[in-house]
């Protein structure tokens, strides 16, 4: 019996995953499999060359039981930019619908019943997979679906952090892979995590790489301010646009407030009323102090207890249109 209420956000293994390879210029038929391996090649792309990029997306069960997927076309859309930077074929609709369809239905006993705060979150992977030796793309690719159950990344619900600005290391190059997902940019940024965490930060916000000025995103996560009733994201070339932010944006001028996607000035830091960053594994994570460590400068939105009225009610309705508890006014959801 799985305790839902405890679930960590973790790998657990499921019934099935979902697979489709990609061979002699056509996507094969989608299949269904028990394996948790792959048996790949020593010389495959991906291994050598970071022919890798993936997805994070979460299907949440209602309260009419009911199965939603929350807005995999924009998952897959940002999946086939990443292909595309990384010289991989783009996954057609069909495959990319077929498997993810599949594997949630093969997991349905996975996806946590409706009020546990869990979620079952799926990770679509696509790798080279053909021995290659010289620098070329791969001619062969695996397209991979599997899903685990996960708790909310905070237990207590959302619960506010502290931050510190990265200076030594930038995640991603100004015209880079920053805007894609891919592994290539995770790698290089486990040592500044582990860094960080020791001192008590939750994770790092990294400024452009360019010229330092202006605020790019935190590590795993979209950057937000909220001030006099505008929401504030940052506009750059480096940072990987989050579905959640986009999503948030929108729901920000329907809630009746301004949004402003632009250049943000690391100044700006001591002007916002409320702080975030967002992303589908954390939703929404309040911000309760960044630290500049250059200037030794603590920029503070309330304290670590409580989440600032703006984020509560941007989170809560986010949430309830994923939950099926609202009407899915913006046609986010596919019912499964
Ligand atoms: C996945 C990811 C995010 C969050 O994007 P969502 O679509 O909201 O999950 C933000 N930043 C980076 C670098 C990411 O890889």
């Amino acid at each position: 019996m799985i305790d839902w209420a405890q679930l960590p956000f973790a790998y657990k293994q499921t019934n099935k995953n979902t697979r489709c390879v990609f061979r002699n210029n056509e996507w094969e038929d989608v299949q269904i499999c028990t394996d948790e391996t792959i048996n790949l090649h020593m010389a495959a792309s991906c291994l050598h060359y970071g022919q890798e990029c993936f997805e994070g997306l979460k299907a949440f069960r209602g309260k009419d039981s009911k199965i939603r997927i929350f807005r995999w076309q924009e998952n897959l859309k940002r999946m086939n930019r990443s292909a595309k930077r990384l010289s991989m074929p783009e996954i057609p609709t069909h495959v990319f619908e077929k498997a993810l369809i599949t594997l949630v239905k093969e997991n349905q006993e996975f996806v946590p019943p409706y009020g546990t705060g869990a979620s079952l979150y799926v990770r679509p992977l696509l790798i080279g997979t053909s021995a290659q030796l010289g620098l070329n793309p791969a001619d062969e690719y695996l397209l991979v679906l599997f899903c685990s159950p996960v708790g909310p990344y905070f237990k207590t619900g959302v619960k506010p952090v502290k931050v510190i600005i990265e200076r030594d290391t930038d995640r991603a190059a100004p015209l880079g892979t920053g805007n894609v997902k891919v592994g290539g940019n995770y790698a290089p940024a486990l040592a500044t995590t582990q860094k960080i965490q020791e001192l008590g930060y939750s994770s790092a916000l990294y400024l452009d790489p360019k010229e330092k000025k202006y605020l790019d995103e935190c590590g795993p996560a979209n950057f937000f301010g909220i001030i006099q009733n505008t929401y504030v994201t940052p506009e750059s070339a480096s940072i990987l646009n989050s579905i959640t932010n986009m999503s948030l944006q929108d729901i920000a001028i329907q809630l009746g407030m301004k949004v402003e996607k632009r250049k943000v000035l690391l100044e700006e830091l001591a002007h916002f009323e409320e702080t975030a960053q967002c992303g589908t594994a954390a939703v929404i994570t309040p911000i309760y102090e960044i630290y500049d460590p250059l200037t030794n400068i603590r920029y503070t939105y309330g304290n670590s207890e409580k989440t600032g009225d703006v984020c509560m009610k941007l989170y809560t309705t986010l949430v309830r249109i994923q939950y099926g508890d609202v009407p899915d006014t913006f046609g986010w959801n596919t019912i499964v």
